[in-house]
């Protein structure tokens, strides 16, 4: 099994090599040549690091001894040793992905991400740095700072979004220590930051600007394979703690659904289900930024429309950068295809799918899309009823899974994305408490109020001392990176 570009199926490379380039030399996504004949079942049997290792084997068949690095990964560094924990709530279930080193989902990935570069660079006899460049909506910068810093043969530079992201997300990232990391905010939304990481890809790929620097670019963000495929084993763990736990027998159906942005979360989902699971539904859920829910129902993705600033900042996106992977599966591997899609969206703001692929998206995905109060009124209940206290994303989705009745008793599987104490301000408000002041005040006040322990990450977070403070405009995050590739000391 190779990878190849989802804009021309000519370029192929090993899984290897992929993890490291990130994003294909013309713009696409690396996507597997075909998916694996897999065992699924017999990975129900095994342990989360036990799943993932098998799972990632499958997926990513050139790289050695994947169970050593599995263990590398996540040893040590999350609250439970099953990394992922499913609660029942009501008559649903909440996925925890938050239990990690930063209190978000990507946690998952960006653990093992850094292991996967490390052993791709020695396979390959890299000898250049890798420069990981990464925009970020909030938790992937932080994510992945954890995961690289002091990571050696790498350097990462994060970019977020100047004022759009919460106090605590750019405490956790302007506090981040290590000799390799650079931290930068600029001025304009996620959009502008992800689409000038794409600028200075393509620019650093055409003309080499970067030669003579000992750096090779790569990226953190789920458009590198190396991030989306870790994400896959939780859909299997979930699956199997529900055989535990005798809700379902092997071979039930269970329906997902997931808080979505650039469509990372919601395709590792879909990965899992080609992979063999037997999966329902994966219902998108969206804030009011719905332009992915909108291209569910109606096969029409159209960016143009006003970007919202929301309680649900890590899915403020408007420029979804996984569904290129989608589009590439449901159109038969059609590059040609997916290449003219793309260049529709970025020269007039929209395209629409052809009736075939809608029918598909149809058949596969549910999707629904909330606002703000609602998004506040959900925290609410569902601390009122079950005294479960939910971020702000889990709550999108938990919205969505209330109006998602599947009437086939099939259980629901609500994805949770991050911790309550990561958006204090916004969950306390929502209980109707005193959400005034400085954020670090109002997660000891919400933590008063609801008993539910503090991340000990973001408990120690206010006593640490800023390091990184610069402030760009988007046009100059090219001459940024190569200013900063030329350095010899951060
Ligand atoms: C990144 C993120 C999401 C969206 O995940 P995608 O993979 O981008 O769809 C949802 N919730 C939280 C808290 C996130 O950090």
């Amino acid at each position: 099994m190779k990878y190849q570009s989802t804009r021309n199926q000519h370029t192929q490379v090993s899984s290897t090599r992929a993890v490291l380039q990130g994003l294909a030399p013309d713009g696409g996504l690396y996507m597997p040549t075909q998916f694996p004949p897999f065992d699924w079942q017999s990975v129900l049997q095994k342990d989360a690091y036990g799943m993932a290792s098998q799972i990632l084997s499958a997926l990513l068949p050139d790289f050695e001894d994947m169970a050593a690095l599995v263990k590398k990964g996540y040893a040590g560094k999350f609250e439970t040793e099953d990394l992922t924990p499913l609660v029942p709530v009501g008559d649903q279930y909440v996925l925890e992905l938050f239990r990690g080193p930063t209190s978000a989902f990507k946690d998952v990935a960006l653990s093992m991400l850094p292991q996967l570069i490390t052993a791709a660079r020695a396979q390959e006899g890299q000898k250049e740095e890798t420069l990981i460049l990464t925009a970020t909506s909030g938790d992937t910068g932080k994510a992945a700072l954890e995961g690289f810093h002091d990571v050696s043969g790498t350097r990462i530079i994060v970019f977020y979004p100047d004022g759009g992201v919460s106090a605590v997300q750019k405490a956790q990232m302007v506090t981040q220590s290590g000799e390799n990391v650079c931290v930068c905010a600029v001025r304009g939304n996620f959009d502008d930051a992800q689409t000038g990481v794409k600028q200075v890809f393509a620019a650093c790929g055409e003309k080499d600007l970067l030669a003579g620097k000992n750096a090779v670019l790569s990226s953190a963000n789920s458009i590198n394979i190396g991030r989306l495929t870790p994400q896959v084993m939780y859909y299997f763990k979930a699956y199997a703690d529900l055989v535990k736990a005798g809700r379902i027998g092997v071979g039930d159906r269970v329906h997902f659904v997931v808080p979505t942005g650039n469509f990372g979360d919601i395709l590792a989902g879909y990965f899992a289900k080609l992979l063999g699971l037997p999966i329902g539904r994966l219902v998108c859920a969206s804030n009011e930024n719905n332009v992915l829910t909108d291209f569910l129902g109606s096969g029409v993705y159209d960016r143009r429309r006003p970007f919202h600033k929301t309680l649900s900042p890590s899915m403020d996106i408007l420029v979804s950068s996984n569904l290129e992977r989608l589009l590439y599966l449901l159109s038969g591997q059609d590059a040609a295809y997916v290449a003219e899609l793309m260049q529709q969206l970025q020269e007039k703001g929209f395209y629409q799918v052809r009736p075939a692929i809608l029918e598909k998206l149809h058949q596969e995905f549910g999707c629904c899309w909330c606002d703000d109060d609602a998004t506040k009124k959900t925290i609410g209940t569902v601390w009122e009823k079950y005294h479960y206290l939910c971020d702000t994303h889990t709550a999108v989705a938990w919205t969505a899974a209330e109006q998602f009745r599947p009437g086939d008793g099939a259980p629901v599987v609500v994805l949770s994305t991050a911790s309550p104490y990561k958006f204090p301000a916004a969950v306390l408000a929502a209980l109707s408490g005193d959400a005034s002041g400085d954020e670090f005040a109002v997660m000891e006040r919400l933590h008063a109020k609801t008993g539910v322990p503090i991340p000990k990450n973001l408990a120690g977070l206010r006593a640490k001392a800023v390091r990184h403070r610069d402030v760009i405009d988007r046009e100059d995050m090219l001459s940024y990176v190569i200013e900063k590739a030329g350095e010899a000391q951060w």
